[in-house]
């Protein structure tokens, strides 16, 4: 299989993940810029990740008549009732303040014991095809929420995620690729699409 996708996201940090998981799949992935074709910032108005996900992906194939994939992704905290979810880069307020939201998820956390901070990550994949086609993927990693951030790694709540006695944000990137919710959900979303194109 060696088409070429457009991968709608403006993160360059997630760009990175799913460039270095999908490319080893025979994937050949491509930013818009790297294209040179510009794509509209979608508002992500769905309240699921895979709404949002079909948004952008949608989105991006109509815009640019290539079979697009787009990435909707969170992290669920138990003790909140799996906020921040959606809500995930906007938990602080404004879009994407990394340092924000994991100040005020600590802060909420303050005196919550280790046994009831677990949390998950959760990604949904969809790839849109200029025939109307959608496959979608969804990966998860478990995890808890630690007591301050660690390692300088990785982006978003990467520093205060988990997994047993290491954040996400201290692993290598090869590392975190084979745990991760991103790294979950790509790894079958190869497999559907692998399956799709025979
Ligand atoms: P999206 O661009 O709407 O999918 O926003 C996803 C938000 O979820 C990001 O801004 C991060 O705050 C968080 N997030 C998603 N995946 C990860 C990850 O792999 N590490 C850390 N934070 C993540």
């Amino acid at each position: 299989m060696s088409k070429e996708f457009l991968i709608a996201t403006h993160n360059m940090k997630k760009r990175d993940e799913l460039y270095r998981i999908l490319s080893p799949l025979g994937i050949d992935v491509k930013t818009a810029d790297q294209l040179g074709i510009e794509i509209t910032d979608v508002e992500e108005t769905g309240e699921t990740f895979y709404e949002n996900a079909l948004l952008k992906a949608q989105s991006g194939c109509d815009e640019s008549g290539m079979p697009c994939v787009a990435d909707d992704s969170g992290l669920a905290v138990d003790y909140i009732a799996g906020a921040p979810g959606v809500y995930s880069a906007r938990f602080s307020g404004g879009h994407g303040n990394d340092e924000a939201n994991n100040k005020k998820l600590l802060k909420i956390l303050a005196d919550v014991p280790v046994e009831e901070r677990t949390a998950r990550f959760v990604s949904v994949v969809c790839c849109v095809f200029p025939n109307g086609d959608v496959i979608s993927a969804r990966g998860e990693c478990e995890g808890y929420i630690g007591f301050e951030p660690k390692g300088d790694g990785g982006f978003g709540y990467d520093p205060v995620f988990m997994v047993g006695d290491k954040s996400f944000a201290e692993l290598s990137p090869e590392q975190k690729d084979a745990l991760s919710h991103r790294g979950n959900a790509l790894r079958l979303l190869a497999e559907k699409l692998t399956a799709y194109f025979g």
